[in-house]
């Protein structure tokens, strides 16, 4: 803090800047309002959206040190004229290996044997995920509607739901407002969709716990691994019964990947700032 706070004083727009560290929850609308800030930096924990920023009319910059941006009202922040800097890709290494480990922890057996990875969304850490399977000698079922074709991404969702011996997702959350194929559990894992499911895949989710209904989960035969939830930090007893392995929000929490969000949202800001 120090050191930003030394930096963007030497080089700001004429006028020294005021920082003020908080953690994420504490952030709200009274606080923004009192202190009016030109810049916002937040992880994933602070929604940043109209009732953060009504009372504001000096924020300019919105950073996130997060690959995930559905905190964050993108269209509202848009329509201020507010510029917007996210962490694309910072812990997709991260991700995949978590997921790799989770498959080995569970079914050691798994490893060099040729089963079907299902992948529901193949950008950055979906990706990085197939390139592991393959040099694990695991096929990969990849399903992204949004990404033309390639050697990871040709299967049909159907195709990766019934054949798939683990599915793991890696989507962000959306909806039929910001999506035209949104990842909500009302339109991508319906209640009719787990039904094709095979009652021996193991369900990951390290994408957004709203993807996965809580419900749905509950109720499957399937062993399944969450890192995240709809409601986090809150999660029900019976929720975490119905899983094999929980984790909370960690997947992308390692020091590289930290430091890689980090190092984007300050570069993005440098670039803002012209300095
Ligand atoms: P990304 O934007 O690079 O890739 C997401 C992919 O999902 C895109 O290729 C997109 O086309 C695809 N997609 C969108 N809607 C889809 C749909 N309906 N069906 C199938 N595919 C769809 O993002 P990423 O870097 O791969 O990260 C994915 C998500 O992982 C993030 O949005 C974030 O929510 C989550 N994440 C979690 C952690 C953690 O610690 N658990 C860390 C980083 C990211």
């Amino acid at each position: 803090i120090a050191h930003l706070s030394d930096f963007f004083n030497e080089h700001t727009l004429g006028r020294p800047i005021e920082l003020i560290a908080m953690a994420g929850r504490e952030i709200d609308a009274a606080v923004i309002a009192e202190h009016q800030p030109d810049i916002l930096l937040v992880r994933s924990v602070t929604p940043v959206n109209k009732l953060l920023l009504d009372n504001n009319k000096s924020v300019k910059f919105v950073g996130s040190a997060t690959i995930g941006i559905d905190h964050v009202d993108v269209e509202y922040l848009a329509k201020r004229g507010i510029i917007f800097a996210h962490a694309a890709g910072c812990s997709k290494h991260s991700v995949a290996q978590y997921v790799v480990a989770a498959i080995a922890n569970l079914r050691p057996d798994y490893l060099f044997k040729p089963i079907n990875l299902g992948i529901i969304g193949v950008g950055n850490i979906g990706n990085t995920l197939a390139q592991y399977a393959i040099s694990y000698g695991w096929n990969v079922l990849g399903y992204d509607p949004l990404k033309p074709p390639s050697v990871v991404n040709n299967a049909k969702l159907e195709t990766v739901l019934q054949e798939s011996n683990v599915i793991s997702f890696h989507v962000p959350l959306t909806h039929a407002h910001n999506s035209s194929y949104p990842t909500h559990h009302d339109y991508l894992m319906t209640q009719a969709r787990w039904q094709t499911v095979s009652d021996t895949a193991i369900i990951i989710n390290t994408s957004r716990g709203a993807v996965l209904g809580r419900d749905d989960i509950v109720a499957s035969p399937n062993v399944c691994v969450l890192d995240v939830f709809e409601h986090e930090p809150n999660i029900d007893a019976e929720l975490l019964k119905a899983c094999s392995i929980v984790t909370p929000h960690i997947a992308g929490y390692t020091l590289e990947g930290k430091l890689r969000g980090t190092q984007f949202v300050y570069n993005a800001l440098c670039k803002y700032l012209q300095v």
